[in-house]
C-alpha cells in the first residue's frame, strides 16, 4: 500500500458582510479540490443580540453553492423563486450556470447558535452556460464506519450515494468520529480533509481544526484516529483542470466573463432576476 502524503495548509481568516469566518479554500497553495472550489467555515456564533446573519440578493455564476449547517437555521431566496428552510442535516444547493441571485437571512429564527459551510463547486464548461437550479435535500444517506457516522452531501461514499446534483465526478461527505477509522477514498480523485471541530492524526500528520489536509490521487485509504470528538469534512473529486477566474461571487475563465457578469449585475440585468426579500441587494466590490 503506497504510504499517502498529507499536505496541511491552515485556514485563513476572512471576513464576509461583517462576520469573521475561516477560509480553507482557495488557499495560496492550493485552490482546488476536485472541482471544490471554496469552502468558509462560519460559527459557532450567537445569533442573539441583533448578531443575525443576513446577507442579502448577491449573484452567483459558473457554481453550485452547498450550504451545510452543523447548527442554526437560515432561510434561502433566489430568483428562481424557491424558498427553502435549513437546518442541520440538510442539504442546499444551487446551481448558477449563467445566473442566478440568492439572499440568505437568519432573522426569524429561534436557534441562537449559527454554525456551518458554505462551500461551492465549479461548474464544468458543460453546464456552467446553462440554466440555474435549486435543490434542497432533508433526507441524507448516512453510512456507519467502526463508530463514525458519515453522511453523504455530494457523491458515493462507503457504499452510499447522495440524491444530490454532481456535474463532475465528486464526493462531500461530513464525519463524526471519536477514535480510529479506516476511511475508504476513490483512488481517481483528490482528496481534502478540513477539520471543523477536535483534532485527527493520519500517519504521523496531525490536523487540526480549521486545518486542510489535501490527499493526492492514488489513494484508496485513510486511517484517521481523533483523539477527541472531532467533525470533519472529506471534500474530493477528479483533478479539475481548467483555469478559473473567481472574483467576488463570480466563477468564469476569463476576466471578460467577469466584468461581463459585473456589469450585468450592476446594470439590474435579467441574467440574475429579482429576489423575493426586505433585504438589501449586495452592490459588487468597488462599484
Ligand atoms: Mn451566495
Amino acid at each position: 500500500m503506497v504510504a499517502p502524503v498529507i499536505d496541511v495548509h491552515p485556514g485563513r481568516i476572512a471576513d464576509v458582510g461583517g462576520a469573521t469566518v475561516r477560509r480553507l479554500l482557495p488557499l495560496r497553495g492550493r485552490r482546488t479540490i476536485g472541482a471544490w472550489c471554496f469552502l468558509d467555515h462560519f460559527g459557532p456564533v450567537s445569533t442573539s443580540g441583533g448578531h443575525a446573519m443576513t446577507i442579502g440578493p448577491h449573484p452567483h455564476t459558473g457554481l453550485h453553492t452547498v450550504t451545510w449547517l452543523l447548527d442554526g437555521e437560515l432561510l434561502h431566496t433566489d430568483s428562481l423563486g424557491s424558498e427553502q428552510r435549513i437546518r442541520p442535516g440538510e442539504l442546499n444547493l444551487m446551481t448558477a450556470g449563467h445566473g442566478i441571485a440568492h439572499a440568505e437571512d437568519s432573522r426569524g429564527v429561534a436557534s441562537p447558535v449559527m454554525h456551518g459551510v458554505q462551500l461551492w463547486v465549479a461548474q464544468p464548461d458543460a453546464t456552467r452556460h446553462g440554466p440555474s437550479a435549486f435543490e434542497h435535500h432533508a433526507d441524507l444517506p448516512t453510512v456507519a464506519l467502526d463508530g463514525t457516522i458519515g453522511t453523504v452531501l455530494v457523491g458515493s461514499f462507503a457504499g452510499a450515494t447522495s440524491p444530490a446534483r454532481a456535474d463532475t465526478p465528486l464526493v462531500g461527505v461530513d464525519l463524526t468520529l471519536d477514535g480510529r477509522v479506516e476511511v475508504p477514498l476513490d483512488p481517481s480523485f483528490e482528496h481534502g480533509l478540513v477539520v471543523l471541530t477536535g483534532a485527527v492524526t493520519i500517519g504521523s500528520t496531525t490536523v487540526g481544526a480549521d486545518e486542510l489536509a489535501v490527499v493526492a490521487p492514488g489513494i484508496g485509504q485513510l486511517v484517521v484516529q481523533a483523539a477527541t470528538p472531532t467533525r470533519l469534512l472529506l471534500l474530493g473529486g477528479a483533478p479539475f483542470t481548467d483555469d478559473l477566474v473567481m472574483w467576488w461571487n463570480l466563477v468564469a475563465r476569463s476576466r471578460d466573463e467577469i466584468d461581463q457578469a459585473r456589469r450585468d449585475w450592476e446594470g439590474g440585468s435579467p441574467r440574475f432576476g429579482e429576489v423575493a426579500t426586505t433585504l438589501d441587494r449586495i452592490p459588487a466590490p468597488g462599484a
